[in-house]
């Protein structure tokens, strides 16, 4: 072909997602297969979200409200800011997107870690921008690192806490003093999908204040795990009203659709179901935790809804002997899997598998 395409490309490479539960059903001729792969909600979703789209369908043929405007006013009134702060988005991936689109020239310096969210380095490269990596540290942000890393190129940095994968958390404390430091031209992408799931008081629970205090910092949150709304798309921003602005430049004019936008605000209101997902968490975690100490398995004290533990194999081995017998994990390099904190009967479905495999 003769078509060219753009320079960037040569450096991305299309996401490789999981199989989904059928193929590898069909696959290993298998019937029962759970997934604990993806951080998804073992729980499913609120009823009251299921309810409310269901209603909604009765309206398909309509564009969605392009402002989210209903969406925008229950966050605003759940946590007393403006509307002009807000920005849903078809998921924090698709506000990831659209974060790189509206800061990165080709060229800028981009802060991150090597070990977290994939899309960070994938938007950052898809725009030109130069990846700076700053390792872990004991498997959590090392936040002074990043700060060195700052050079007067430095355009953005991409902060997750609690981190995917490892599920390490920095403190309140430790934000404030790298905030307190870092220059107000640089943008801080400070994501905080996991949120609902600390269990940790040193967790910095109102990021607000950051927005409110620093206006180079914008916070994403989404409804694709503690509400279990994954399937569906849907996600907000806060910022100041000019970095909203801004990023509306860059946005679809339709970039959630319509059921995302009933469903997350029916959500927001079920806080029955919040609660019960984090109390099944908080269980499950702990149940996982005796397990692996009992096997002899390193893992970093988890915020989340995952588990990052060292298996002592090859974990793309471990990752395919377990597929075979139906239970779907995710490799992460060397030796450490990811498992997904499941529904108790699913944990334990785990545990006895993963056994079998590293005894074998
Ligand atoms: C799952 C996840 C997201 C993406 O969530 P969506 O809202 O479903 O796009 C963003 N950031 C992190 C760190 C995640 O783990």
């Amino acid at each position: 072909m003769n078509i060219s395409y753009r320079e960037e490309l040569k450096e991305l490479s299309p996401y490789k997602p999981g199989k989904p539960i059928d193929d590898v059903k069909r696959e290993y001729g298998l019937k029962e297969v759970i997934k604990l792969a993806s951080n998804e909600n073992p729980l499913g979703c609120s009823e009251k979200a299921k309810e409310a789209v269901k209603a909604a369908c009765e309206n398909l043929s309509i564009y969605p409200d392009g402002n989210a405007t209903l969406l925008k006013e229950a966050l605003a009134k759940k946590y007393n800011i403006s509307t002009d702060e807000i920005l849903p988005s078809s998921g924090s991936d698709e506000m990831i997107d659209l974060i790189a689109k509206t800061f990165i020239n080709k060229g800028d310096e981009i802060i991150m870690a090597d070990i977290t969210f994939p899309r960070y380095i994938a938007t950052t490269k898809m725009m030109g921008g130069i990846p700076k990596i700053v390792p872990l540290k004991n498997y959590t942000y090392d936040l002074d690192g990043m700060l060195k890393a700052i050079t007067d190129k430095t355009k953005l940095i991409w902060l997750c806490n609690p981190n995917n994968p490892t599920g390490t958390m920095v403190s309140e404390k430790d934000i404030i003093n790298f905030l307190d430091k870092v220059p107000e031209n640089v943008v801080v992408a400070y994501d905080e999908a996991y949120r609902e799931y600390v269990t940790r008081k040193d967790y910095p629970m109102d990021s607000i204040k950051f927005v409110k205090t620093y206006p180079n910092v914008l916070t994403m949150r989404t409804f694709s795990k503690a509400y279990g709304l994954a399937g569906i798309r849907v996600a907000y921003t806060i910022a100041n009203k000019e970095i909203i602005e801004n990023i509306n430049k860059v946005r679809g004019p339709f970039n959630v659709n319509s059921l995302a936008q009933i469903a997350a605000i029916a959500a927001l209101e079920d806080k029955e179901f919040l609660q019960k997902c984090f109390d099944v968490n908080v269980e499950g975690k702990k149940y996982l935790y005796d397990e692996f100490e009992k096997m002899g398995l390193f893992f970093p004290p988890s915020e989340t809804n995952h588990i990052f533990v060292d298996v002592k194999k090859n974990g793309n081995e471990v990752f395919m002997e377990m597929q075979k017998r139906g239970v779907i994990i995710r490799p992460m390099g060397g030796t450490f899997i990811r498992v997904s904190i499941g529904t108790m009967e699913e944990n334990k479905k785990f545990v006895e598998v993963l056994k079998e495999v590293l005894n074998n």
